[in-house]
């Protein structure tokens, strides 16, 4: 038995499923997930020795590739001033700062320490500023594992094909209405029946966690623009995509007038640098809802830790014009060589792209929903991923996720994955 199979064995054992997190097991593409020991740069090293060019990058923080110098003597050197306070400290108001610096609608922060708390906390503002309580997401969108937000969602539950999750109260799942993405008429119906009940919308900036599915020209601001209509907040998750598609994330793709730009913002992956961090922020007026000024409460032992913020921070500060455009020089030759390889080996497929992020759809044309996600050949991304892997590639082990790119991908990284490409879309094609 392999190294990494003895050690999938004993993980079973002790853990769940052997996993940590359920988009970690390789149950839709086959084979013994990897135990993984050390990343640097575009490479992650398994415990058998074996380099991988990476493109999960931690799932998302990873921009400027794993383990920079800068982000390590950052975090060591806050590690060796105390691990946590509990208490303020002068560089979360920094990081607060910086935030509220590149995000226009966002006045104010609140730090939390995953992204699940951040979304969390935004959609108990809303329902605390609005007085009301009925929530609204999108099909196949992913923002967490808080009760009222697993219905119909993305990431894991769309890989293991969970309609939701057990263990959430109907009472609970009943305060969250899920309409289909880009479905005008389906949203101006529920606010034309519900309207005054609804304290909130939340959608991802972009949808990233059924692979990736663009938002409809103009879908996001006519969204905020129905949702304020009618007195209820737009909550635009950022968590995946913020500092990653482009330094202000989606918001830096497509600003937009105040009448539509989102109330609350939610933030996570980047900002922490690859460190339990994630943040909420937006209006002031809506921010000041949360304890201490406000009823609505929220509170961390560890929100806010000073070695998370100083990975964030520093990783922030680093992020700079130069870093994107090296990810999207990368994303460029990826995406651009994948399609290549697809084609010549005939395989039907479209990749879809916001920024440096993309992912491939085995259909004839790009999902606009998560019907159209779901309907591709998925079938078709087992092979491909097990050749990629074979082929020194770690992608994402789902057909439903985005691949993830970093600044750390050098000439070199790109051409092994370059190389990779033309045997794996054969495979996919089952040749
Ligand atoms: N929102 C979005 C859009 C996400 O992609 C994720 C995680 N992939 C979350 C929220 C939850 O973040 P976390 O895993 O840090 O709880």
């Amino acid at each position: 038995m392999s190294v990494n199979d003895t050690l999938f064995e004993r993980a079973q054992r002790a853990i769940p499923g052997g996993v940590n997190s359920p988009v970690r097991a390789f149950g839709s593409v086959g084979g013994t997930p990897k135990f993984l020991v050390s990343a640097r740069g575009p490479f992650v090293t398994d415990a058998e020795g074996h380099e991988y060019v990476d493109l999960v990058g931690s799932w998302g923080p990873a921009v400027l590739g794993h383990a920079h110098p800068a982000v390590v003597s950052a975090v060591q050197e806050a590690a060796a001033r105390g691990l946590s306070f509990g208490a303020s400290t002068p560089a979360e108001t920094e990081l607060a700062e910086h935030v509220v610096g590149m995000i226009g609608p966002v006045e104010q922060l609140r730090l939390v320490s995953t992204g699940t708390e951040a979304t969390m906390t935004a959609i108990r503002i809303a329902r605390g500023f609005t007085g009301r309580d009925l929530i609204v997401k999108f099909d196949g969108h992913y923002h967490g594992h808080s009760d009222g937000l697993l219905a119909a969602a993305g990431s894991g539950l769309a890989t293991l094909a969970l309609p939701a999750s057990g263990g959430v109260p109907e009472a609970v799942a009943s305060q969250t209405i899920v309409l289909p993405y880009n479905d005008r008429d389906a949203v101006e119906q529920v606010f034309a029946s519900h309207g005054d009940r609804i304290a909130g919308v939340i959608v991802e900036a972009a949808a990233a966690n059924m692979g990736v599915v663009l938002p409809a020209e103009g879908f996001h601001a006519w969204l905020a623009e129905t949702a304020h209509g009618h007195g209820a907040l737009l909550i635009s998750d950022e968590v995946l995509t913020g500092f990653r598609v482009t330094r202000r994330g989606v918001w830096g793709l497509d600003e937009l007038a105040d009448t539509a730009a989102p109330d609350l913002f939610t933030f996570g992956k980047v900002i922490g640098g690859g460190m339990p961090l994630a943040a909420v922020g937006g209006r002031a007026d809506v921010m000041a809802m949360l304890a201490p000024l406000g009823p609505v409460y929220q509170a961390g032992t560890l929100s806010g830790n000073p070695v998370a913020v100083a990975a964030g921070l520093t990783t922030l500060r680093l992020a700079d014009d130069a870093v994107y455009a090296r990810m999207n020089a990368v994303a460029d030759a990826v995406s651009g060589a994948l399609t290549d390889a697809l084609s010549t080996a005939g395989v039907e497929h479209a990749v879809s792209r916001v920024g440096t992020l993309f992912s491939v759809a085995f259909a004839p044309e790009a999902p606009a929903d998560f019907a159209a996600a779901k309907a591709q050949e998925a079938f078709r991304f087992a092979p491909f991923f097990r050749s990629m892997l074979e082929q020194g590639v770690y992608l994402p082990p789902s057909a439903f996720e985005a691949w993830f790119v970093s600044a750390a991908h050098d000439d070199g990284a790109v051409t092994q994955i370059l190389d990779a490409l033309p045997a794996a879309a054969r495979a996919a094609a089952g040749a």
